[in-house]
């Protein structure tokens, strides 16, 4: 399997060589030249397969410049009981009117993010070894990505992670995660901005090109491939535990923000897996819905961004929603660059005549929550079920109810843990979310950090000391 851009202008790659790149060459994302297709006598032999085996099937589709054995001893090391929780990975939960919820959030930082980040930090480590080279990872985080790839990649051989975060905008238990952490290949950065001062400074490093080639700086954000791609396994996974047999159709409804979760809901339908419908969920910051209603793709400004109490989905430009539109104007990359060139300019683009192939052809469809519904639904599922759901899986939920259709099941995928956002647990609960075990009194531990203004120059002179 070779890998090619998104814009047209990239020669084939190999699957490890996709991983240590950042953007393409061209600006574009990684994309397989064509699908795996997966027939209705494979999906029954993967039908009861353990996780790490059918992650093992699936990636052994994608990843094929890595040797089979130890793309195996990879999985079984990443998808164990040990590091999620459960002998499933990601259990299934049927709330009293039927609806689904696909738990990903049972890693070591209690978000869906742990599930391809674990993998990733074993693909580094493993082809940076085989390489003899050393990766240092720069990035930019407003809470869940930057506490997954920390936890993945802490104490691994060959990576740095330097991780820029907004200095008192985290929640007081993203910032323990992230800041208590002591191994020395480990480092904190809280900038005095917002999110998009850090991603300003993460660009500006890497569009100095001297300095990203001198210091080996590496991303870990979801326009990395190996990301996506461990992402498909878990619906093969969800779409198995929520049916009795391969009859049956699912649909899965999917809180998005940067278009990395339902763009491996979206492979794994190509693929073959028998998925009715894609139903994207946003929060105040709608940009994806209003595409999925209308065909016109309107990225906003930062000043058009809103601060909600789903943090992680304020998001307003979905970089990997590049990879669905290539295979919506079917493939062809010259066109996708024109489209992204109107999008650099400020001005998006107008896909409405495609809306019929975006439902019919992809299955998309969309729905909105705002704080309110998000208030509502956590204390409704709470009430009738039992269930405390964290404010980005209560936005899925909500949407999902509103549009599932008579005789349809749909699965949520349930992307992080309440304990995560406590404070608007409080507000609709009047109460403490539950805490996972070994999280007792993390925020109390010390915290290791560093802070800087928001001033690339300051954070390029601070990598290059570390890494003296
Ligand atoms: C990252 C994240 C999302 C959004 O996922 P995308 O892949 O960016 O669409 C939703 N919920 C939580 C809790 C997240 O951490």
């Amino acid at each position: 399997m070779k890998y090619i851009s998104t814009r047209g202008q990239m020669a084939p790659l190999e699957f490890s060589d996709t991983i240590l790149m950042g953007l393409a060459p061209d600006g574009g994302l990684a994309l397989p030249q064509s699908y795996p297709q997966i027939d209705r006598a494979t999906l029954d032999a993967w039908r009861g397969l353990s996780y790490a085996d059918l992650a093992f099937e699936i990636l052994s589709l994608f990843a094929t410049d890595i040797p089979p054995a130890d793309l195996k001893a990879m999985l079984d090391r990443t998808y164990t009981r040990e590091v999620f929780g459960t002998e499933a990975i990601t259990p299934v939960k049927t709330l009293h009117d039927g609806l689904k919820l696909l738990e990903l959030s049972n890693g070591p930082t209690l978000a869906f993010k742990d599930m391809a980040m674990q993998f990733l930090g074993q693909l580094f480590e493993y082809v940076l070894a085989k390489r003899g080279e050393t990766l240092n990872i720069l990035g930019a985080t407003s809470g869940d990505t930057g506490s997954a790839a920390e936890y993945a990649l802490r104490g691994k051989a060959g990576v740095n992670v330097f991780m820029l975060s907004p200095k008192g905008k985290m929640s007081s238990f993203q910032r323990a995660q992230m800041f208590s952490l002591t191994d020395a290949n480990i480092h904190n950065i809280a900038i005095d901005g917002m999110f998009d001062d850090c991603q300003d400074i993460v660009k500006a490093v890497q569009n100095d090109h001297a300095f990203k080639a001198a210091y080996k700086i590496g991303t870990v954000n979801s326009i990395n491939w190996a990301r996506v791609v461990a992402q498909v396994v878990y619906y093969f996974a969800g779409y198995f535990n929520a049916t009795g047999s391969n009859d049956e159709q699912v649909s899965f409804c999917v809180p998005s923000g940067n278009f990395g979760n339902v763009c491996a809901g979206h492979i794994a339908r190509q693929m073959g897996l028998p998925v009715a419908r894609l139903i994207v969920a946003t929060n105040e910051n709608d940009v994806l819905d209003e595409f999925f209603k209308t065909g016109v793709y309107r990225p906003r400004s930062t000043e058009q961004t809103f601060v909600t109490s789903s943090p992680s989905m304020d998001i307003s430009k979905a970089s990997n929603f590049e990879r669905f539109v290539f295979d919506l104007v079917g493939r062809d990359g010259a066109e996708v660059a024109r489209l992204w060139s109107e999008v650099d300019a400020g001005r998006g683009f107008d896909l409405s005549a495609r809306l019929d192939a975006v439902r019919s052809e992809f299955g998309f469809v969309s729905g909105a929550s705002n704080h309110a519904d998000r208030l509502a639904t956590i204390r409704q599922v709470d009430g009738e079920d039992g269930v405390v759901l964290d404010t980005h899986t209560a936005d899925g939920v909500k949407v999902a109810r509103e549009l599932r259709l008579t005789g349809e099941t749909v699965v949520c995928l349930e992307t992080a843990l309440p304990a995560k956002f406590a404070e608007t647990i409080r507000e609709a609960l009047n109460r403490e979310p539950p805490r996972p075990a070994g999280f007792e009194g993390i925020e109390d531990l010390p915290q290791r950090v560093v802070e800087f203004g928001a001033d690339a120059a300051a954070v390029k002179s601070y990598v290059a000391h570390a890494l003296a």
